[in-house]
């Protein structure tokens, strides 16, 4: 299969109103430029400096989504143009970001990363976590930032009513603080959930944003 047939069977069994997230993480450009030239415009890497050279050389209409785990000082290399971060795990990667904002004169779109996972080794919040953060001060003061949902991975497992239970969960997490803590920010739609193997399920858990990468560019 070639990219461009990938991303067209892909894109049939993604609804409207679901973004996908092409995931070109150690794929060359040329490989992000043949999906580019069939119609992807949308494009995540999980580093900052490869996100940042690629986004150098290629088109610039391209909107580049940050879904990596991210230490704080790697912010500086894409704040400049990044169209959102998946990837927020703590308060201070989120006040970095807020800084580098300002410095951009630009508000940075953010999602909020949750755990939801049995695997330790996935990065995010958990739900009281988030709710400590988005009560403090230090978080009314951020400016800079634009909080438009959340984001969450699911254990990889081949038992897909563990999966579904996990999304089920992230939606949950997302009602509850859609209802607590934005009822008036429009913005606060999105839940980034789905990777290749799962984002079906991720779909009917009402997933608004699907990030494949091996479904569309073969394995890495
Ligand atoms: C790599 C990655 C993906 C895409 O994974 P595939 O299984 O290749 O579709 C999605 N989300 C995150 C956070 C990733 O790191």
């Amino acid at each position: 299969m070639s990219i461009p047939n990938n991303l067209s069977s892909i894109l049939k069994t993604i609804p409207p109103g679901v973004k996908l997230i092409a995931v070109s993480k150690t794929k060359p450009e040329s490989d992000i430029l043949q999906a580019y030239q069939a119609g992807q415009k949308i494009f995540g890497e999980n580093k900052a400096q490869e996100l940042a050279a690629k986004c150098q050389s290629l088109p610039k209409d391209i909107e580049w989504h940050m879904i990596g785990h991210m230490q704080s000082n790697k912010v500086k290399y894409i704040a400049p143009f990044v169209h959102m971060i998946h990837s927020i795990d703590s308060l201070n990667l989120l006040k970095e970001v807020n800084k580098q904002g300002i410095k951009n004169n630009r508000i940075i779109n953010v999602l909020l990363q949750f755990h939801i996972a049995e695997e330790e080794s996935k990065f995010g919040f958990s739900e009281e976590e988030a709710k400590e953060l988005l009560s403090s001060r230090e978080f009314s003061e951020l400016k800079n930032i634009n909080v438009c949902g959340i984001m969450g991975m699911a254990t990889f497992t081949e038992n897909t009513n563990q999966i579904q239970k996990e999304f089920s969960h992230l939606n949950s997490i997302f009602k509850k603080l859609k209802s607590e803590y934005f009822t008036n920010h429009p913005n606060f739609k999105e839940i980034s959930m789905g990777m290749s193997g799962d984002y079906l399920i991720a779909i009917k858990e009402a997933s608004t944003m699907v990030r494949l990468g091996s479904s569309i560019f073969g394995g890495r």
